[in-house]
Protein backbone atom coordinates (compact mmCIF):
# COMPACT_ATOMS: atom_id res chain seq x y z
CA UNK A 1 0.00 0.00 0.00
CA UNK A 2 1.25 3.69 -0.79
CA UNK A 3 1.25 4.89 2.21
CA UNK A 4 3.15 7.90 2.26
CA UNK A 5 0.68 9.20 -0.99
CA UNK A 6 -2.34 8.56 1.21
CA UNK A 7 -0.83 10.45 3.92
CA UNK A 8 0.47 13.35 1.42
CA UNK A 9 -3.37 13.35 0.42
CA UNK A 10 -4.66 13.58 4.06
CA UNK A 11 -2.48 16.54 4.93
CA UNK A 12 -3.94 18.52 1.38
CA UNK A 13 -7.52 17.55 1.86
CA UNK A 14 -7.67 18.52 5.87
CA UNK A 15 -4.86 21.70 6.00
CA UNK A 16 -7.82 23.81 4.46
CA UNK A 17 -9.67 23.45 7.59
CA UNK A 18 -6.89 24.23 10.06
CA UNK A 19 -7.27 27.16 12.35
CA UNK A 20 -11.34 26.99 11.36
CA UNK A 21 -13.08 25.02 14.25
CA UNK A 22 -11.59 24.17 17.83
CA UNK A 23 -9.78 25.16 20.81
CA UNK A 24 -6.23 24.98 21.53
CA UNK A 25 -5.47 23.81 25.52
CA UNK A 26 -5.76 26.85 27.71
CA UNK A 27 -5.26 26.18 30.83
CA UNK A 28 -1.66 26.80 31.21
CA UNK A 29 0.43 29.19 28.94
CA UNK A 30 2.65 26.97 26.97
CA UNK A 31 0.17 25.26 25.76
CA UNK A 32 -2.23 28.32 25.04
CA UNK A 33 0.69 30.12 22.56
CA UNK A 34 1.17 27.14 20.60
CA UNK A 35 -0.15 28.38 16.84
CA UNK A 36 -3.54 25.92 16.14
CA UNK A 37 -2.61 25.83 11.91
CA UNK A 38 -0.38 23.01 12.54
CA UNK A 39 -1.27 19.43 10.93
CA UNK A 40 1.46 16.77 11.19
CA UNK A 41 1.17 12.78 10.60
CA UNK A 42 3.20 9.83 10.66
CA UNK A 43 3.00 6.06 10.55
CA UNK A 44 5.57 2.99 10.79
CA UNK A 45 4.79 -0.29 9.48
CA UNK A 46 5.21 -3.61 11.66
CA UNK A 47 8.35 -3.91 9.57
CA UNK A 48 9.98 -0.63 9.87
CA UNK A 49 8.71 1.42 6.73
CA UNK A 50 8.11 4.82 7.87
CA UNK A 51 5.94 7.26 6.26
CA UNK A 52 5.15 10.92 7.39
CA UNK A 53 3.26 14.14 6.33
CA UNK A 54 2.46 18.08 7.18
CA UNK A 55 4.39 19.06 10.37
CA UNK A 56 5.80 15.55 11.45
CA UNK A 57 8.54 16.36 12.95
CA UNK A 58 7.49 19.37 15.17
CA UNK A 59 8.00 18.14 18.34
CA UNK A 60 4.69 19.19 20.81
CA UNK A 61 3.76 18.46 24.43
CA UNK A 62 2.47 14.61 24.15
CA UNK A 63 0.65 15.37 27.55
CA UNK A 64 -1.78 12.42 28.51
CA UNK A 65 -0.27 9.98 25.61
CA UNK A 66 2.69 9.65 28.55
CA UNK A 67 -0.17 7.50 30.38
CA UNK A 68 0.55 5.13 27.45
CA UNK A 69 3.89 4.81 28.72
CA UNK A 70 3.72 5.04 32.11
CA UNK A 71 1.32 2.04 31.95
CA UNK A 72 3.56 0.38 29.85
CA UNK A 73 6.61 0.78 32.63
CA UNK A 74 4.18 -0.45 35.23
CA UNK A 75 3.12 -3.80 33.50
CA UNK A 76 6.94 -4.33 32.82
CA UNK A 77 8.05 -4.31 36.53
CA UNK A 78 4.96 -4.99 38.17
CA UNK A 79 2.71 -7.54 36.24
CA UNK A 80 -0.68 -8.88 37.27
CA UNK A 81 0.27 -6.82 40.86
CA UNK A 82 -0.18 -3.42 39.62
CA UNK A 83 -4.23 -4.31 39.05
CA UNK A 84 -4.15 -4.52 42.58
CA UNK A 85 -4.98 -0.74 42.81
CA UNK A 86 -6.21 0.66 39.07
CA UNK A 87 -9.32 -0.53 37.37
CA UNK A 88 -9.82 -1.32 33.66
CA UNK A 89 -13.57 0.42 33.15
CA UNK A 90 -14.35 3.50 31.25
CA UNK A 91 -14.59 6.40 33.54
CA UNK A 92 -17.66 8.29 32.34
CA UNK A 93 -16.39 11.30 33.80
CA UNK A 94 -13.94 13.72 32.77
CA UNK A 95 -10.06 12.97 32.95
CA UNK A 96 -9.68 15.16 35.73
CA UNK A 97 -12.50 14.05 37.92
CA UNK A 98 -12.39 13.10 41.90
CA UNK A 99 -16.20 12.18 42.01
CA UNK A 100 -15.60 7.85 41.65
CA UNK A 101 -12.35 7.95 43.54
CA UNK A 102 -14.78 8.02 46.96
CA UNK A 103 -17.17 5.40 46.49
CA UNK A 104 -14.67 3.00 44.72
CA UNK A 105 -11.71 3.21 48.44
CA UNK A 106 -9.40 5.57 46.10
CA UNK A 107 -8.95 3.21 43.55
CA UNK A 108 -9.32 4.83 39.78
CA UNK A 109 -11.14 3.41 37.51
CA UNK A 110 -8.63 2.67 34.81
CA UNK A 111 -4.86 4.02 34.59
CA UNK A 112 -5.40 6.92 31.86
CA UNK A 113 -7.62 8.78 33.63
CA UNK A 114 -4.92 11.51 35.92
CA UNK A 115 -6.02 9.50 39.24
CA UNK A 116 -4.81 6.19 37.56
CA UNK A 117 -1.60 7.47 36.08
CA UNK A 118 -0.89 8.91 39.09
CA UNK A 119 -1.54 5.60 40.96
CA UNK A 120 0.91 4.00 38.24
CA UNK A 121 3.50 6.84 39.05
CA UNK A 122 3.68 6.31 42.67
CA UNK A 123 4.22 2.56 41.86
CA UNK A 124 6.85 3.30 39.84
CA UNK A 125 8.44 6.06 42.41
CA UNK A 126 8.97 3.14 44.82
CA UNK A 127 10.80 1.35 41.89
CA UNK A 128 13.42 3.67 40.40
CA UNK A 129 13.72 7.44 39.58
CA UNK A 130 10.74 7.48 37.72
CA UNK A 131 11.51 10.82 35.36
CA UNK A 132 14.90 9.20 34.47
CA UNK A 133 13.16 5.75 33.53
CA UNK A 134 10.35 7.60 31.17
CA UNK A 135 13.14 9.17 29.46
CA UNK A 136 15.06 6.35 28.86
CA UNK A 137 12.42 4.12 27.78
CA UNK A 138 11.10 6.89 25.59
CA UNK A 139 14.82 7.23 24.10
CA UNK A 140 15.74 3.65 23.57
CA UNK A 141 11.74 3.42 21.49
CA UNK A 142 12.87 6.25 19.09
CA UNK A 143 16.72 5.82 19.44
CA UNK A 144 17.09 9.48 19.70
CA UNK A 145 17.07 11.29 22.74
CA UNK A 146 13.65 12.42 24.46
CA UNK A 147 13.42 15.13 26.57
CA UNK A 148 11.49 17.18 29.13
CA UNK A 149 10.19 20.50 28.26
CA UNK A 150 10.52 22.15 31.66
CA UNK A 151 8.33 25.03 31.57
CA UNK A 152 5.38 23.01 30.99
CA UNK A 153 6.68 20.60 33.68
CA UNK A 154 6.39 23.71 36.04
CA UNK A 155 3.13 25.33 34.86
CA UNK A 156 1.38 21.92 35.21
CA UNK A 157 2.97 22.03 38.94
CA UNK A 158 2.16 25.41 39.31
CA UNK A 159 -1.90 25.03 38.56
CA UNK A 160 -2.29 21.31 38.74
CA UNK A 161 -4.71 22.00 42.35
CA UNK A 162 -7.10 19.24 40.74
CA UNK A 163 -4.11 16.38 40.57
CA UNK A 164 -2.79 17.37 44.10
CA UNK A 165 -6.22 17.09 45.49
CA UNK A 166 -6.80 13.66 44.01
CA UNK A 167 -3.10 12.48 44.98
CA UNK A 168 -4.14 13.39 48.56
CA UNK A 169 -7.51 11.73 47.95
CA UNK A 170 -5.93 8.61 47.31
CA UNK A 171 -3.13 8.76 50.16
CA UNK A 172 -6.07 8.90 52.85
CA UNK A 173 -7.37 5.66 51.28
CA UNK A 174 -3.62 4.41 51.83
CA UNK A 175 -3.56 3.87 47.75
CA UNK A 176 -0.41 6.09 47.54
CA UNK A 177 2.80 4.47 49.29
CA UNK A 178 5.13 7.52 48.62
CA UNK A 179 5.69 11.55 49.44
CA UNK A 180 2.45 12.96 47.04
CA UNK A 181 4.86 15.37 45.81
CA UNK A 182 7.99 13.08 44.44
CA UNK A 183 4.53 11.17 42.92
CA UNK A 184 3.24 14.26 41.20
CA UNK A 185 6.64 15.45 40.03
CA UNK A 186 6.96 12.49 38.19
CA UNK A 187 3.58 12.61 37.09
CA UNK A 188 3.82 16.61 36.21
CA UNK A 189 7.31 16.05 33.83
CA UNK A 190 5.92 12.42 32.06
CA UNK A 191 2.96 15.01 30.79
CA UNK A 192 5.34 17.60 29.77
CA UNK A 193 7.70 14.98 26.94
CA UNK A 194 8.38 16.96 24.12
CA UNK A 195 7.92 14.61 20.85
CA UNK A 196 6.89 14.91 17.13
CA UNK A 197 4.70 12.81 15.38
CA UNK A 198 7.27 10.67 13.60
CA UNK A 199 9.16 9.98 17.34
CA UNK A 200 5.65 8.76 18.88
CA UNK A 201 4.41 6.33 15.42
CA UNK A 202 7.96 5.02 16.27
CA UNK A 203 7.74 4.65 20.10
CA UNK A 204 4.15 3.19 19.71
CA UNK A 205 5.55 0.31 17.39
CA UNK A 206 5.72 -2.48 20.51
CA UNK A 207 1.98 -2.12 20.31
CA UNK A 208 1.91 -3.70 17.05
CA UNK A 209 4.43 -5.91 17.34
CA UNK A 210 2.63 -7.74 20.25
CA UNK A 211 5.22 -6.18 22.67
CA UNK A 212 8.47 -6.59 20.87
CA UNK A 213 10.42 -3.23 21.21
CA UNK A 214 10.78 -1.95 17.04
CA UNK A 215 14.95 -1.03 17.55
CA UNK A 216 16.29 -3.91 19.52
CA UNK A 217 13.92 -6.54 19.07
CA UNK A 218 13.47 -7.62 23.06
CA UNK A 219 10.65 -8.15 24.91
CA UNK A 220 8.97 -4.83 26.15
CA UNK A 221 5.72 -6.52 27.00
CA UNK A 222 4.22 -10.06 26.70
CA UNK A 223 1.87 -10.93 23.64
CA UNK A 224 -0.80 -10.43 26.47
CA UNK A 225 0.05 -7.14 27.88
CA UNK A 226 0.34 -5.66 24.76
CA UNK A 227 -2.77 -6.96 23.29
CA UNK A 228 -4.39 -5.58 26.88
CA UNK A 229 -2.80 -2.17 26.58
CA UNK A 230 -4.45 -1.88 23.14
CA UNK A 231 -8.39 -2.69 24.65
CA UNK A 232 -7.67 -0.11 27.31
CA UNK A 233 -6.58 2.33 24.89
CA UNK A 234 -10.07 1.47 22.72
CA UNK A 235 -12.29 1.82 25.94
CA UNK A 236 -10.93 4.53 28.39
CA UNK A 237 -8.06 6.00 25.72
CA UNK A 238 -9.79 9.00 24.29
CA UNK A 239 -11.16 11.18 27.24
CA UNK A 240 -15.08 10.77 26.85
CA UNK A 241 -15.20 10.34 22.99
CA UNK A 242 -14.03 6.53 23.44
CA UNK A 243 -17.54 5.42 22.05
CA UNK A 244 -17.11 8.21 18.98
CA UNK A 245 -13.37 7.01 18.46
CA UNK A 246 -14.54 2.95 17.71
CA UNK A 247 -17.46 4.26 15.94
CA UNK A 248 -15.59 6.82 13.48
CA UNK A 249 -12.15 5.30 13.50
CA UNK A 250 -12.16 1.44 15.12
CA UNK A 251 -8.72 1.61 16.44
CA UNK A 252 -6.75 1.80 19.64
CA UNK A 253 -6.25 5.07 20.49
CA UNK A 254 -4.54 7.58 23.00
CA UNK A 255 -4.80 10.80 22.80
CA UNK A 256 -3.59 14.25 24.75
CA UNK A 257 -4.49 17.56 24.94
CA UNK A 258 -1.21 18.63 23.75
CA UNK A 259 -3.19 17.65 20.53
CA UNK A 260 -1.54 14.51 19.56
CA UNK A 261 -3.36 11.25 18.67
CA UNK A 262 -1.74 7.99 18.95
CA UNK A 263 -3.14 4.96 17.08
CA UNK A 264 -2.50 1.15 16.62
CA UNK A 265 -3.43 -1.13 13.72
CA UNK A 266 -2.25 -4.79 15.51
CA UNK A 267 0.14 -6.57 13.62
CA UNK A 268 0.51 -3.98 10.83
CA UNK A 269 1.36 -0.07 12.17
CA UNK A 270 1.00 2.75 14.26
CA UNK A 271 0.50 6.24 13.41
CA UNK A 272 -0.05 9.46 15.09
CA UNK A 273 -1.87 12.27 14.45
CA UNK A 274 -1.26 16.24 15.51
CA UNK A 275 -3.08 19.18 15.10
CA UNK A 276 -3.32 21.40 18.31
CA UNK A 277 -7.21 22.64 18.44
CA UNK A 278 -9.18 20.44 20.31
CA UNK A 279 -12.71 18.92 20.28
CA UNK A 280 -15.31 19.51 23.31
CA UNK A 281 -14.13 16.16 24.58
CA UNK A 282 -10.16 16.90 24.52
CA UNK A 283 -9.01 15.10 20.98
CA UNK A 284 -7.83 16.73 18.05
CA UNK A 285 -10.39 17.55 15.98
CA UNK A 286 -8.26 17.20 12.77
CA UNK A 287 -6.44 14.70 13.98
CA UNK A 288 -9.85 12.58 14.63
CA UNK A 289 -10.95 13.55 10.84
CA UNK A 290 -7.49 12.20 9.78
CA UNK A 291 -7.34 8.93 11.31
CA UNK A 292 -11.60 8.78 9.97
CA UNK A 293 -9.64 9.64 6.27
CA UNK A 294 -6.68 7.22 7.26
CA UNK A 295 -9.12 4.08 8.29
CA UNK A 296 -12.17 4.78 5.40
CA UNK A 297 -9.51 4.80 2.78
CA UNK A 298 -7.51 1.85 3.82
CA UNK A 299 -10.39 -0.27 5.26
CA UNK A 300 -8.22 -0.74 8.41
CA UNK A 301 -10.17 -1.52 11.66
CA UNK A 302 -9.94 -4.05 14.29
CA UNK A 303 -13.65 -4.72 13.56
N1 LIG B 1 -1.48 17.52 32.20
C1 LIG B 1 -2.90 17.36 32.31
C2 LIG B 1 -3.33 17.20 33.73
O1 LIG B 1 -2.71 16.46 34.45
C3 LIG B 1 -3.40 16.17 31.54
C4 LIG B 1 -3.51 16.57 30.17
C5 LIG B 1 -4.16 15.57 29.24
O2 LIG B 1 -5.23 15.00 29.58
O3 LIG B 1 -3.64 15.40 28.14
O4 LIG B 1 -4.30 17.80 34.13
Amino acid sequence: MQFQALLEEIVATLRPELGREGQVASYIPALARVPAAQFGIALRTCDGHEAQAGDSTTPFSIQSISKLFTLTLGMREMGETLWERIGREPSGNPFNSLVQLESEHGVPRNPFINAGAIAVTDRLVSLFDAKAEMLTLLSSLCEEPIRYDEEVAASEAATGFRNVAMANFMKSFGRIDNDVAAVLDAYFHHCAVRMSCAQLARAVGFLCRDGVHPATGQQLLTERQARRVNSLMLTCGTYDAAGEFAFRIGLPCKSGVGGGIVAVVPDRLTLCVWSPALESSGNSLLGMKALEMFTAKTGLSIF
